[in-house]
Protein backbone atom coordinates (compact mmCIF):
# COMPACT_ATOMS: atom_id res chain seq x y z
CA UNK A 1 0.00 0.00 0.00
CA UNK A 2 1.24 3.49 -1.10
CA UNK A 3 1.98 5.46 2.47
CA UNK A 4 1.57 8.85 0.43
CA UNK A 5 -1.20 8.84 -2.49
CA UNK A 6 -2.68 11.43 -4.63
CA UNK A 7 -5.71 10.00 -4.41
CA UNK A 8 -8.58 10.32 -1.95
CA UNK A 9 -9.32 6.79 -2.22
CA UNK A 10 -7.62 4.51 -4.03
CA UNK A 11 -9.98 0.90 -5.21
CA UNK A 12 -7.22 -1.42 -5.12
CA UNK A 13 -4.20 -1.73 -2.65
CA UNK A 14 -2.30 -2.16 -5.68
CA UNK A 15 1.19 -0.04 -6.23
CA UNK A 16 1.87 -1.01 -9.69
CA UNK A 17 5.83 -0.83 -10.65
CA UNK A 18 6.07 -1.78 -14.02
CA UNK A 19 3.15 -3.43 -16.50
CA UNK A 20 3.86 -6.19 -19.74
CA UNK A 21 0.79 -7.27 -21.87
CA UNK A 22 -2.30 -7.97 -19.74
CA UNK A 23 -0.01 -8.14 -16.61
CA UNK A 24 0.86 -5.24 -14.19
CA UNK A 25 3.66 -6.16 -11.27
CA UNK A 26 4.11 -4.42 -7.47
CA UNK A 27 7.02 -3.53 -6.14
CA UNK A 28 7.20 -6.80 -4.72
CA UNK A 29 7.41 -8.42 -8.28
CA UNK A 30 3.76 -9.85 -7.26
CA UNK A 31 2.06 -10.68 -10.72
CA UNK A 32 -1.63 -9.11 -11.47
CA UNK A 33 -3.83 -10.32 -14.00
CA UNK A 34 -4.97 -6.59 -15.05
CA UNK A 35 -8.61 -6.77 -16.21
CA UNK A 36 -8.82 -2.93 -15.60
CA UNK A 37 -6.55 -1.96 -18.54
CA UNK A 38 -6.27 1.51 -16.90
CA UNK A 39 -10.11 1.63 -17.11
CA UNK A 40 -10.00 0.39 -20.58
CA UNK A 41 -7.15 2.24 -21.92
CA UNK A 42 -4.31 -0.14 -22.71
CA UNK A 43 -5.81 -1.76 -25.48
CA UNK A 44 -2.73 -3.39 -26.77
CA UNK A 45 -1.82 -3.91 -23.30
CA UNK A 46 0.86 -2.91 -20.94
CA UNK A 47 3.91 -1.32 -23.03
CA UNK A 48 3.04 -3.07 -26.18
CA UNK A 49 6.81 -3.07 -28.00
CA UNK A 50 5.50 -1.08 -30.93
CA UNK A 51 4.00 1.57 -29.12
CA UNK A 52 6.91 1.79 -26.71
CA UNK A 53 9.37 2.13 -29.80
CA UNK A 54 6.75 4.21 -31.41
CA UNK A 55 6.83 6.82 -28.45
CA UNK A 56 10.46 6.63 -27.88
CA UNK A 57 11.06 7.58 -31.36
CA UNK A 58 9.33 10.68 -31.66
CA UNK A 59 10.13 11.60 -28.10
CA UNK A 60 13.98 12.01 -29.58
CA UNK A 61 12.22 14.01 -32.53
CA UNK A 62 9.71 16.46 -31.90
CA UNK A 63 7.95 16.27 -28.14
CA UNK A 64 5.47 19.01 -28.78
CA UNK A 65 4.13 21.38 -31.85
CA UNK A 66 0.82 22.59 -30.83
CA UNK A 67 -1.21 21.93 -34.02
CA UNK A 68 -2.83 24.87 -34.41
CA UNK A 69 0.33 26.52 -34.30
CA UNK A 70 2.34 24.35 -36.87
CA UNK A 71 1.08 21.14 -37.98
CA UNK A 72 3.25 17.88 -37.54
CA UNK A 73 3.46 14.74 -39.18
CA UNK A 74 2.56 12.74 -36.39
CA UNK A 75 -0.63 14.15 -36.27
CA UNK A 76 -1.72 14.36 -40.32
CA UNK A 77 -0.43 10.36 -40.24
CA UNK A 78 -2.92 9.81 -37.40
CA UNK A 79 -6.07 11.69 -38.92
CA UNK A 80 -5.11 9.91 -42.47
CA UNK A 81 -5.35 6.71 -40.03
CA UNK A 82 -8.17 7.46 -38.70
CA UNK A 83 -9.95 8.39 -41.70
CA UNK A 84 -9.62 4.63 -42.83
CA UNK A 85 -11.57 3.58 -39.71
CA UNK A 86 -13.68 6.24 -39.68
CA UNK A 87 -17.40 6.08 -40.52
CA UNK A 88 -18.03 7.99 -44.09
CA UNK A 89 -17.98 11.02 -43.94
CA UNK A 90 -16.81 12.26 -40.91
CA UNK A 91 -13.61 12.97 -42.14
CA UNK A 92 -12.78 16.24 -39.95
CA UNK A 93 -10.79 15.67 -36.52
CA UNK A 94 -10.74 17.79 -33.76
CA UNK A 95 -8.15 16.67 -30.96
CA UNK A 96 -7.90 16.99 -27.74
CA UNK A 97 -6.37 14.90 -24.57
CA UNK A 98 -9.24 13.13 -22.06
CA UNK A 99 -12.59 12.09 -23.04
CA UNK A 100 -14.12 14.93 -20.93
CA UNK A 101 -12.78 17.49 -23.03
CA UNK A 102 -14.01 15.45 -26.22
CA UNK A 103 -17.38 15.48 -25.25
CA UNK A 104 -17.43 19.24 -24.09
CA UNK A 105 -15.94 20.24 -27.67
CA UNK A 106 -18.52 17.82 -29.16
CA UNK A 107 -21.13 19.78 -27.12
CA UNK A 108 -19.57 23.38 -28.25
CA UNK A 109 -19.76 21.99 -31.94
CA UNK A 110 -23.23 21.12 -31.61
CA UNK A 111 -24.50 24.63 -30.43
CA UNK A 112 -22.58 25.66 -32.63
CA UNK A 113 -23.86 24.58 -35.93
CA UNK A 114 -27.70 24.14 -34.29
CA UNK A 115 -27.56 27.75 -32.60
CA UNK A 116 -29.74 25.68 -30.01
CA UNK A 117 -28.75 24.76 -26.75
CA UNK A 118 -30.50 21.55 -25.07
CA UNK A 119 -28.36 18.58 -25.09
CA UNK A 120 -30.21 15.48 -24.69
CA UNK A 121 -28.48 12.96 -22.18
CA UNK A 122 -29.58 9.59 -20.83
CA UNK A 123 -30.19 8.69 -17.38
CA UNK A 124 -27.37 6.35 -15.76
CA UNK A 125 -25.19 7.59 -18.95
CA UNK A 126 -21.09 9.00 -17.47
CA UNK A 127 -20.04 11.51 -20.12
CA UNK A 128 -16.98 13.01 -17.16
CA UNK A 129 -16.11 14.69 -14.31
CA UNK A 130 -15.39 18.56 -16.08
CA UNK A 131 -18.15 21.42 -15.20
CA UNK A 132 -19.74 20.55 -18.93
CA UNK A 133 -19.11 16.31 -19.26
CA UNK A 134 -20.57 16.63 -15.60
CA UNK A 135 -23.78 18.34 -16.47
CA UNK A 136 -24.09 15.39 -19.13
CA UNK A 137 -23.46 12.64 -16.27
CA UNK A 138 -26.05 11.26 -14.52
CA UNK A 139 -24.68 7.75 -13.42
CA UNK A 140 -24.97 7.82 -9.64
CA UNK A 141 -24.67 11.04 -7.58
CA UNK A 142 -21.50 11.15 -6.94
CA UNK A 143 -20.19 12.89 -9.99
CA UNK A 144 -22.35 15.85 -9.96
CA UNK A 145 -22.68 16.46 -5.96
CA UNK A 146 -21.71 19.67 -4.34
CA UNK A 147 -19.99 21.67 -7.59
CA UNK A 148 -23.52 22.75 -9.13
CA UNK A 149 -24.95 24.66 -10.87
CA UNK A 150 -24.35 23.02 -13.51
CA UNK A 151 -24.20 23.97 -17.32
CA UNK A 152 -27.91 24.58 -18.17
CA UNK A 153 -29.66 22.71 -21.36
CA UNK A 154 -28.95 19.22 -20.24
CA UNK A 155 -32.19 16.97 -20.42
CA UNK A 156 -32.09 13.39 -19.05
CA UNK A 157 -34.49 10.83 -20.24
CA UNK A 158 -34.16 6.88 -19.66
CA UNK A 159 -32.24 4.61 -21.52
CA UNK A 160 -33.38 0.72 -22.22
CA UNK A 161 -32.19 -1.77 -19.03
CA UNK A 162 -34.00 -4.79 -19.48
CA UNK A 163 -32.65 -6.30 -16.23
CA UNK A 164 -33.32 -3.50 -14.29
CA UNK A 165 -37.05 -2.58 -15.43
CA UNK A 166 -37.54 -6.28 -15.09
CA UNK A 167 -38.94 -6.38 -19.41
CA UNK A 168 -37.74 -7.70 -22.26
CA UNK A 169 -35.16 -5.76 -24.42
CA UNK A 170 -38.06 -5.16 -26.96
CA UNK A 171 -40.28 -3.76 -24.08
CA UNK A 172 -37.36 -1.89 -23.15
CA UNK A 173 -36.61 0.16 -26.48
CA UNK A 174 -40.28 0.62 -26.85
CA UNK A 175 -40.38 2.42 -23.59
CA UNK A 176 -37.35 4.09 -24.01
CA UNK A 177 -38.08 5.78 -27.23
CA UNK A 178 -41.64 6.70 -26.08
CA UNK A 179 -40.37 8.12 -23.34
CA UNK A 180 -37.50 10.15 -25.60
CA UNK A 181 -40.57 11.35 -28.21
CA UNK A 182 -42.54 12.31 -24.20
CA UNK A 183 -39.44 14.51 -23.66
CA UNK A 184 -39.81 16.52 -27.53
CA UNK A 185 -43.20 17.45 -26.71
CA UNK A 186 -42.52 18.36 -23.21
CA UNK A 187 -38.93 19.48 -21.93
CA UNK A 188 -37.40 20.05 -24.68
CA UNK A 189 -38.94 20.95 -27.79
CA UNK A 190 -37.04 20.03 -31.56
CA UNK A 191 -36.43 23.66 -31.94
CA UNK A 192 -34.61 23.84 -28.76
CA UNK A 193 -32.90 20.55 -29.03
CA UNK A 194 -29.24 20.84 -30.27
CA UNK A 195 -28.12 16.98 -30.33
CA UNK A 196 -28.41 13.99 -28.19
CA UNK A 197 -25.25 12.17 -26.53
CA UNK A 198 -25.75 8.33 -26.21
CA UNK A 199 -23.27 5.36 -25.10
CA UNK A 200 -23.36 2.65 -27.28
CA UNK A 201 -22.30 0.64 -23.80
CA UNK A 202 -23.56 2.19 -20.87
CA UNK A 203 -20.01 2.53 -19.10
CA UNK A 204 -19.70 3.68 -15.96
CA UNK A 205 -23.60 3.44 -15.85
CA UNK A 206 -23.19 -0.76 -15.47
CA UNK A 207 -21.99 -2.31 -19.08
CA UNK A 208 -25.06 -2.24 -19.96
CA UNK A 209 -25.34 -2.61 -24.73
CA UNK A 210 -27.25 -0.31 -26.27
CA UNK A 211 -29.99 -2.54 -28.01
CA UNK A 212 -29.21 -1.95 -31.82
CA UNK A 213 -32.96 -0.79 -32.77
CA UNK A 214 -32.57 1.97 -29.93
CA UNK A 215 -29.71 3.21 -31.73
CA UNK A 216 -31.69 3.73 -35.11
CA UNK A 217 -34.49 4.95 -33.00
CA UNK A 218 -32.38 7.41 -31.58
CA UNK A 219 -31.08 8.25 -35.58
CA UNK A 220 -34.65 8.11 -37.17
CA UNK A 221 -36.10 11.05 -34.74
CA UNK A 222 -32.67 12.82 -34.94
CA UNK A 223 -32.77 13.29 -38.78
CA UNK A 224 -36.63 13.66 -38.32
CA UNK A 225 -36.07 16.85 -36.55
CA UNK A 226 -32.49 18.29 -37.64
CA UNK A 227 -30.71 17.07 -33.79
CA UNK A 228 -27.44 15.88 -33.91
CA UNK A 229 -26.48 12.66 -32.48
CA UNK A 230 -23.23 12.38 -30.99
CA UNK A 231 -22.10 9.04 -30.03
CA UNK A 232 -19.29 9.08 -27.31
CA UNK A 233 -17.36 5.91 -28.16
CA UNK A 234 -14.71 7.03 -25.39
CA UNK A 235 -15.15 3.60 -23.51
CA UNK A 236 -16.58 1.81 -26.60
CA UNK A 237 -14.07 2.84 -29.43
CA UNK A 238 -10.99 1.02 -30.73
CA UNK A 239 -12.31 -2.25 -31.03
CA UNK A 240 -13.34 -2.79 -27.36
CA UNK A 241 -16.97 -4.23 -28.31
CA UNK A 242 -15.66 -6.72 -30.72
CA UNK A 243 -16.47 -4.20 -33.62
CA UNK A 244 -14.50 -1.18 -34.31
CA UNK A 245 -16.99 0.98 -32.54
CA UNK A 246 -19.69 0.49 -30.31
CA UNK A 247 -22.56 1.97 -32.73
CA UNK A 248 -21.66 -0.44 -35.38
CA UNK A 249 -23.26 -3.31 -33.65
CA UNK A 250 -26.71 -0.76 -35.41
CA UNK A 251 -25.33 0.18 -38.39
CA UNK A 252 -25.76 3.87 -37.35
CA UNK A 253 -23.99 6.76 -38.75
CA UNK A 254 -23.16 9.05 -35.87
CA UNK A 255 -22.72 13.04 -36.72
CA UNK A 256 -19.85 13.59 -34.22
CA UNK A 257 -18.15 11.08 -33.04
CA UNK A 258 -15.76 10.94 -29.61
CA UNK A 259 -13.09 8.60 -29.26
CA UNK A 260 -9.92 8.40 -25.94
CA UNK A 261 -9.47 5.79 -23.99
CA UNK A 262 -8.04 2.99 -26.18
CA UNK A 263 -6.79 5.00 -28.85
CA UNK A 264 -2.86 5.87 -27.91
CA UNK A 265 -2.77 2.75 -25.66
CA UNK A 266 -2.45 4.97 -22.57
CA UNK A 267 -1.08 8.06 -23.78
CA UNK A 268 -3.30 11.31 -23.20
CA UNK A 269 -5.21 11.69 -26.55
CA UNK A 270 -8.81 11.84 -27.33
CA UNK A 271 -10.76 13.27 -30.57
CA UNK A 272 -13.81 14.43 -32.04
CA UNK A 273 -14.95 13.57 -35.80
CA UNK A 274 -17.56 15.00 -37.96
CA UNK A 275 -18.40 16.08 -41.05
CA UNK A 276 -16.70 18.95 -42.84
CA UNK A 277 -19.83 21.18 -42.93
CA UNK A 278 -20.26 20.66 -39.44
CA UNK A 279 -16.67 20.96 -38.66
CA UNK A 280 -16.38 24.12 -40.11
CA UNK A 281 -19.32 26.07 -37.99
CA UNK A 282 -16.93 25.74 -34.90
CA UNK A 283 -13.98 27.61 -36.25
CA UNK A 284 -15.66 31.37 -35.77
CA UNK A 285 -15.53 30.30 -32.55
CA UNK A 286 -12.26 29.34 -29.84
CA UNK A 287 -11.70 25.93 -30.31
CA UNK A 288 -8.24 24.41 -29.17
CA UNK A 289 -6.06 23.80 -26.33
CA UNK A 290 -2.42 24.13 -25.46
CA UNK A 291 -1.62 19.69 -25.27
CA UNK A 292 -4.54 18.70 -27.85
CA UNK A 293 -2.94 16.36 -30.51
CA UNK A 294 0.54 16.37 -28.80
CA UNK A 295 3.31 14.34 -31.29
CA UNK A 296 3.95 11.17 -28.78
CA UNK A 297 0.15 10.61 -28.20
CA UNK A 298 0.04 11.03 -31.91
CA UNK A 299 2.70 8.42 -32.56
CA UNK A 300 1.22 5.88 -30.17
CA UNK A 301 -2.07 6.18 -31.48
CA UNK A 302 -0.72 5.37 -34.61
CA UNK A 303 1.03 2.31 -33.59
CA UNK A 304 -1.53 1.44 -31.63
CA UNK A 305 -4.25 1.29 -34.34
CA UNK A 306 -1.43 -0.41 -36.48
CA UNK A 307 -1.38 -3.44 -33.58
CA UNK A 308 -5.20 -3.19 -33.66
CA UNK A 309 -5.34 -3.91 -36.96
CA UNK A 310 -2.34 -6.27 -37.78
CA UNK A 311 -3.15 -8.74 -34.44
CA UNK A 312 -6.76 -8.48 -35.50
CA UNK A 313 -7.78 -6.76 -32.12
CA UNK A 314 -11.03 -6.04 -33.00
CA UNK A 315 -11.45 -10.01 -33.87
CA UNK A 316 -9.83 -11.06 -30.60
CA UNK A 317 -12.25 -8.71 -28.99
CA UNK A 318 -15.35 -10.73 -29.76
CA UNK A 319 -13.90 -13.76 -29.55
CA UNK A 320 -12.44 -13.29 -26.23
CA UNK A 321 -15.50 -11.53 -25.14
CA UNK A 322 -18.01 -14.46 -26.08
CA UNK A 323 -15.35 -16.92 -24.02
CA UNK A 324 -15.09 -14.48 -21.32
CA UNK A 325 -18.96 -13.95 -20.87
CA UNK A 326 -19.94 -17.77 -21.13
CA UNK A 327 -17.43 -18.40 -18.26
CA UNK A 328 -18.66 -15.57 -16.04
CA UNK A 329 -22.29 -17.14 -17.05
CA UNK A 330 -21.46 -20.28 -15.54
CA UNK A 331 -20.06 -18.86 -12.27
CA UNK A 332 -22.72 -16.66 -12.03
CA UNK A 333 -25.12 -19.82 -11.96
CA UNK A 334 -23.45 -20.97 -9.15
CA UNK A 335 -23.74 -17.39 -7.40
CA UNK A 336 -27.14 -16.24 -7.65
CA UNK A 337 -26.32 -13.18 -5.88
CA UNK A 338 -24.67 -11.79 -9.74
CA UNK A 339 -28.51 -11.35 -11.11
CA UNK A 340 -26.94 -10.83 -14.53
CA UNK A 341 -23.83 -11.20 -16.74
CA UNK A 342 -23.78 -8.71 -19.98
CA UNK A 343 -21.45 -6.83 -22.12
CA UNK A 344 -20.61 -6.48 -25.75
CA UNK A 345 -16.63 -7.81 -26.90
CA UNK A 346 -14.08 -7.29 -23.45
CA UNK A 347 -16.73 -4.94 -21.71
CA UNK A 348 -18.36 -7.26 -19.61
CA UNK A 349 -20.69 -6.68 -16.15
CA UNK A 350 -21.35 -8.76 -13.37
CA UNK A 351 -24.56 -7.27 -11.85
CA UNK A 352 -24.64 -8.06 -8.23
CA UNK A 353 -28.19 -8.30 -6.54
CA UNK A 354 -30.02 -9.25 -3.16
CA UNK A 355 -32.79 -11.86 -3.09
CA UNK A 356 -35.38 -9.33 -2.92
CA UNK A 357 -33.69 -7.73 -6.25
CA UNK A 358 -31.91 -4.74 -4.60
CA UNK A 359 -28.71 -3.96 -5.55
CA UNK A 360 -25.79 -5.78 -3.29
CA UNK A 361 -22.96 -3.02 -3.21
CA UNK A 362 -21.47 -4.79 -0.21
CA UNK A 363 -21.08 -8.38 -1.98
CA UNK A 364 -19.56 -6.46 -4.97
CA UNK A 365 -16.98 -4.66 -3.29
CA UNK A 366 -16.12 -7.58 -1.50
CA UNK A 367 -16.03 -9.63 -4.44
CA UNK A 368 -14.14 -7.09 -6.49
CA UNK A 369 -11.44 -7.34 -4.04
CA UNK A 370 -10.90 -10.63 -2.80
CA UNK A 371 -10.28 -10.81 -7.09
CA UNK A 372 -7.67 -8.33 -6.67
CA UNK A 373 -6.10 -10.60 -3.42
CA UNK A 374 -6.37 -13.69 -5.94
CA UNK A 375 -4.40 -11.28 -8.46
CA UNK A 376 -7.14 -10.04 -10.90
CA UNK A 377 -7.74 -6.64 -10.92
CA UNK A 378 -11.42 -5.61 -11.64
CA UNK A 379 -13.23 -2.53 -11.75
CA UNK A 380 -16.73 -1.73 -10.24
CA UNK A 381 -19.38 0.59 -11.51
CA UNK A 382 -23.19 0.96 -11.81
CA UNK A 383 -25.01 3.86 -10.34
CA UNK A 384 -24.49 2.01 -7.07
CA UNK A 385 -21.07 0.60 -7.34
CA UNK A 386 -22.61 -3.16 -7.49
CA UNK A 387 -21.42 -4.19 -11.02
CA UNK A 388 -18.26 -5.57 -10.81
CA UNK A 389 -16.84 -5.18 -14.53
CA UNK A 390 -14.39 -6.60 -16.75
CA UNK A 391 -12.49 -4.71 -19.33
CA UNK A 392 -9.15 -6.20 -20.65
CA UNK A 393 -6.42 -5.36 -23.37
CA UNK A 394 -7.77 -6.71 -26.24
CA UNK A 395 -4.62 -8.56 -26.68
CA UNK A 396 -5.88 -10.77 -24.27
CA UNK A 397 -5.76 -14.55 -24.93
CA UNK A 398 -8.28 -17.61 -24.46
CA UNK A 399 -6.06 -18.66 -21.58
CA UNK A 400 -5.85 -15.48 -20.11
CA UNK A 401 -9.67 -15.67 -20.05
CA UNK A 402 -10.15 -18.81 -18.79
CA UNK A 403 -7.10 -17.87 -15.18
CA UNK A 404 -9.57 -14.86 -14.77
CA UNK A 405 -12.40 -17.01 -14.78
CA UNK A 406 -10.86 -19.28 -12.11
CA UNK A 407 -9.53 -16.95 -10.03
CA UNK A 408 -13.33 -14.65 -10.06
CA UNK A 409 -14.67 -17.91 -9.32
CA UNK A 410 -12.71 -18.75 -6.50
CA UNK A 411 -13.19 -14.77 -5.13
CA UNK A 412 -16.98 -15.47 -4.79
N1 LIG B 1 -17.29 9.35 -21.80
C1 LIG B 1 -17.32 8.04 -21.44
C2 LIG B 1 -18.30 7.13 -22.11
C3 LIG B 1 -16.47 7.56 -20.44
O1 LIG B 1 -16.54 6.27 -20.09
C4 LIG B 1 -15.56 8.46 -19.83
C5 LIG B 1 -14.65 8.00 -18.78
O2 LIG B 1 -14.76 6.92 -18.24
C6 LIG B 1 -15.56 9.80 -20.24
C7 LIG B 1 -16.43 10.21 -21.23
C8 LIG B 1 -14.62 10.77 -19.61
O3 LIG B 1 -13.31 10.49 -20.02
P1 LIG B 1 -12.07 11.07 -19.20
O4 LIG B 1 -12.04 10.37 -17.90
O5 LIG B 1 -10.89 10.73 -20.08
O6 LIG B 1 -12.25 12.53 -19.08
Amino acid sequence: MAELSPVLKQATPVLAARGEGVYLYDEQDRRYLDFTAGIGVTSTGHCHPRVVEAAQRQVGTLIHGQYTTVMHRPLLQLTERLGEVLPEGLDRLFYVNSGSEAVEAAVRLARQATGRQNIVAFQGGFHGRTMGAAALTSSGTKVRAGIGPLMPGVVFTPFPEPYRQHCSQAEAVRWALAEFDHLLVTLSSPRDTAAIIVEPVLGEGGYIPAPPEFLRGLRERADQHGILLIVDEVQTGVGRTGRFWGHDHAAIRPDILITAKGLASGFPLSAIAAGEDLMATAWPGSQGGTYGGNAVAAAAAIATLDVVRDEKLVDNAAEQGARLQEGLRKVAAEHPVIGDVRGLGLMIGNEFTTPDGLPDTATATRAHQAAAERGLLLLTCGPHGNVVRMIPPLIVTAEQVDDAVARWAEAL
